[in-house]
């Protein structure tokens, strides 16, 4: 019988030394106060003791240049990349551009191998890391969490498209030379055969990077920041042809095939994040002394410390079990696992980093220590990827296709109870004669 919760030995001697490699070469780089790219010189030569390790963009098979690692090892690296900001740059996968490279990829598939300039034009550059991208889906007018009601048009004109849009939220679009961006090419019929996305090049005549928006994450709005949030206008930007990603109308399908993998990985990066914050909430339960002993013998702090472990063993579970349906049999058919990890494991990042802030008190409000970023970071999570509620929505409609109405709860013990009385009338006729 497989049932099996063991990581193979070569493997995990791979997860041994990027654990190592993340904690003494990668951490340090953070609290630096440097620049992109002065932090991208800073990790060159990290990226080439990753790429002779043959762990580099390990997200995409090997035909194309990665691992072929599947999503359970991929997941498994993610949460030791997790821990720190830089780990994902350091490795080749960082977002947005490894999902757009895997957006590539499918639309490279879907067109089976019509598209395979798009290898050389942009997904090798992106996976050498000469290019940067953005994902720009997001309208500030329409419901992110609905993407059927995208205003976004792209009108084809002889060879080419013309696209007129106004989209916000694009991650790294202030910085990116290229931008994947999803409109509507036939509004007359439903928006799952009716949108597509394309490659914009950031430079573009008709594309105006209007600002990084102001957030959480960067509240002092640093134009031009890596990870930073841009609002675009789109005007009368003339797109060649062959810019279209996949067949025309996949946008949808192309958005599925980005996001399934890319919520694994954003997950157990959150349970990277969740373990060291959990580490930190220990350890200063273990040194701080209140109110005659120690916060660690305080049956409140007992409590977060219990819960937090409890549900990360959870979220890590159902984390690498989404990961491993969709290694058996694909992203569509665990869509209700993918949806459960999403809320489950984004809560659990907020909830466990709320706890050590709390346990640290003015020290984990403070910046002396990177738990209000991590929190601030963590509170996105519920958002970005789809709302959490959507998700929830998801999950509770599946189960609830189960059931049919019932006037009378099929569990009701009367009924429940005159049905088994003639089902057993015989046994309990001889139980009564007996005077058993
Ligand atoms: C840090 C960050 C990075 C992002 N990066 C990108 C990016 O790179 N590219 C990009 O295109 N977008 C990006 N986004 C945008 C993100 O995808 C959207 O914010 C998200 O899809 C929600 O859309 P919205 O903000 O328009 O919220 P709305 O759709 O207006 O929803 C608002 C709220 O309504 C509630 N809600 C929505 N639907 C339901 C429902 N069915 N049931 C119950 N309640 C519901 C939820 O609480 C939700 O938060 C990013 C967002 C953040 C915060």
């Amino acid at each position: 019988m497989a049932w099996d919760f063991e990581t193979e030995p070569e493997f995990e001697e791979q997860l041994v030394w990027m654990r190592g490699f993340v904690r003494e070469e990668i951490m340090p780089i953070e609290t630096l106060d440097l620049s992109h790219d002065q932090a991208l010189t800073f990790i060159k030569p990290l990226q080439d003791q990753v790429r002779e390790r043959g762990l580099w963009a390990a997200h995409l098979p090997h035909e194309l240049g990665g691992t072929g690692f599947g999503q359970v090892r991929l997941g498994l690296m993610h949460e030791i990349l997790g821990q720190t900001p830089y780990g994902p740059v350091v490795f080749g996968n960082n977002a947005p551009d490894s999902g757009n490279a895997e957006l590539l990829a499918a639309g490279m598939e879907m067109t089976d191998g019509a598209q395979e300039y798009v290898r050389e034009r942009w997904l090798q550059p992106l996976l050498d890391g000469t290019i940067r991208s953005g994902f720009s889906m997001t309208e500030p007018e329409t419901a992110g969490s609905d993407p059927r009601l995208l205003k976004t048009r792209a009108l084809k004109d002889g060879d080419e498209w013309v696209l007129n849009g106004h989209k916000w939220y694009t991650t790294n679009g202030s910085v990116a030379d290229i931008l994947v961006v999803m409109a509507v090419t036939n509004p007359d019929i439903h928006p799952y055969q009716g949108s597509s996305m394309f490659v914009v090049p950031a430079n573009t005549p008709g594309v105006d990077i209007v600002r990084d928006v102001g957030s959480m994450d960067d509240p002092e709005n640093h134009y031009g920041r890596f990870g930073n949030h841009a609002e675009i206008r789109y005007t009368d930007v003339r797109i060649p042809g062959e810019n279209l990603i996949g067949p025309e109308g996949s946008g949808f399908l192309l958005a599925q095939a980005r996001l399934g993998p890319g919520r694994i990985h954003h997950c157990m990066r959150w349970l990277g994040q969740s373990q060291r914050a959990f580490d930190m909430m220990c350890e200063r339960a273990v040194s701080r002394f209140t109110h005659g002993s120690l916060l660690s013998e305080k049956q409140t702090v007992q409590n977060w410390i219990a819960d937090s472990r409890a549900e990360m063993h959870a979220a890590r579970l159902m984390t690498l079990h989404a990961a491993w349906k969709m290694d058996q049999v694909g992203a569509s058919a665990s869509r209700d696992e993918i949806a459960m990890i999403k809320y489950y494991g984004a809560t659990v990042l907020h909830n466990v980093i709320d706890r050590s802030l709390q346990t640290h008190g003015a020290l984990g409000y403070s910046t002396d220590l990177p738990l209000e970023q991590m929190y601030r970071w963590a509170r996105a999570a519920r958002i970005y990827d789809g709302p959490d509620e959507v998700h929830r929505q998801t999950v509770a409609r599946h189960a609830l296709k189960n059931y049919t109405p019932s006037e009378i709860p099929s569990e009701f013990i009367p009924v429940r109870e005159a049905a088994a009385r003639e089902k057993f009338a015989g046994m309990l006729e001889f139980l009564e004669a007996e005077k058993v």
